[in-house]
């Protein structure tokens, strides 16, 4: 069957700040790529958070994300290895925001990226796309490139409200060009058990969302933290530490469940 040897491109996006986006596809890839996937991570912020945290200095960048989407180069100029994580990586830096703007003038902007990262599909096993905090042209062009979402979440107040104007917004792609976006699952992040509210919002999410949620939970976890500092995934910072073992069951729970489909 054809399909076994092309990418599954997976979008993490969240348009909430702060919710894990970038720790959960740094870590994630880098857990894939643990289990001997061919991973490519694209970072899609630009922040360059997942640049940095997969060891890339963003300020010495050749070329980037932003310069592939506007066919200024070609796929291996911008690409560059992560030795220190295990996969490929598209890296961004500030000048993503110049590109964001440029794209407008383009006239498929939506279809950029599903145009270069299908052009590589055979190259790998998994993409893992880090959007940036919005639902700009940036994430609407991870949402028609990939196959499934992501969505990192917070067990907080407020969780819920945002989940809704992103499944809103994964519906509007469905309908207009995408129609096999699935969610691949909500993940809850930065968990901390002795908090009562957060094991509240987390029986709302199950109650709400069922199967969409993943049995994994990603804990609170220092580690986690200290790691991008050294511009290392978590599975090369502490490999056996409670963030590590997590994001190893979320690729695990993930490669399950591909399996079976
Ligand atoms: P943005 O919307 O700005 O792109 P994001 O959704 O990508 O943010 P992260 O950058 O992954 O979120 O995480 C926000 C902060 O929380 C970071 O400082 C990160 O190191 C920290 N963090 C993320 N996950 C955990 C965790 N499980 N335990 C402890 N700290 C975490
Ligand atoms: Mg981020």
């Amino acid at each position: 069957m054809r399909q076994v040897f092309m990418a599954r491109v997976l979008a993490v996006c969240n348009q909430k700040g702060g919710v894990g986006k970038t720790t959960t596809s740094v870590n994630l890839a880098a857990a894939l790529a643990v289990s001997r996937k061919r991973v490519l991570v694209v970072d899609l912020d630009p922040q360059g958070n997942a640049t940095m945290g997969s060891g890339i200095n963003k300020m010495e960048l050749a070329a980037i994300t932003g310069d592939l989407l506007l066919n200024e180069v070609a796929f291996d100029e911008a690409m560059i290895v992560a030795e220190k994580s295990g996969y490929d990586l598209l890296p961004a830096n500030q000048n993503l925001t110049t590109a964001e703007v440029e794209l407008m003038g383009v006239s498929s902007r939506e279809f950029q990226l599903q145009k270069i990262l299908s052009a590589v599909s055979k190259r790998y096993d998994y993409v893992v796309i880090d959007c940036p905090p919005s639902l700009n042209i940036l994430t609407v062009n991870a949402l028609v490139a990939a196959k499934s979402v992501v969505i990192p979440t917070q067990c907080e107040y407020f969780a819920l409200e945002g989940l809704s104007a992103l499944m809103q917004t994964i519906e509007r792609i469905r309908n207009a060009t995408n129609s096999e976006l699935a969610t691949e699952g909500i993940l809850r992040t930065m968990f901390d058990p002795r908090n009562n509210l957060a094991l509240d919002v987390s029986k709302e999410l199950l109650r709400h969302f069922g199967k969409q949620v993943f049995r994994t939970i990603i804990p609170r976890n220092v580690a986690l933290a200290e790691a991008p500092s050294y511009g290392m995934p978590i599975t090369s910072y502490d490999n056996n530490c409670r963030g590590a073992r997590a994001y190893l069951a979320l690729a695990g729970e993930i490669l399950r469940k591909h399996k079976k489909t």
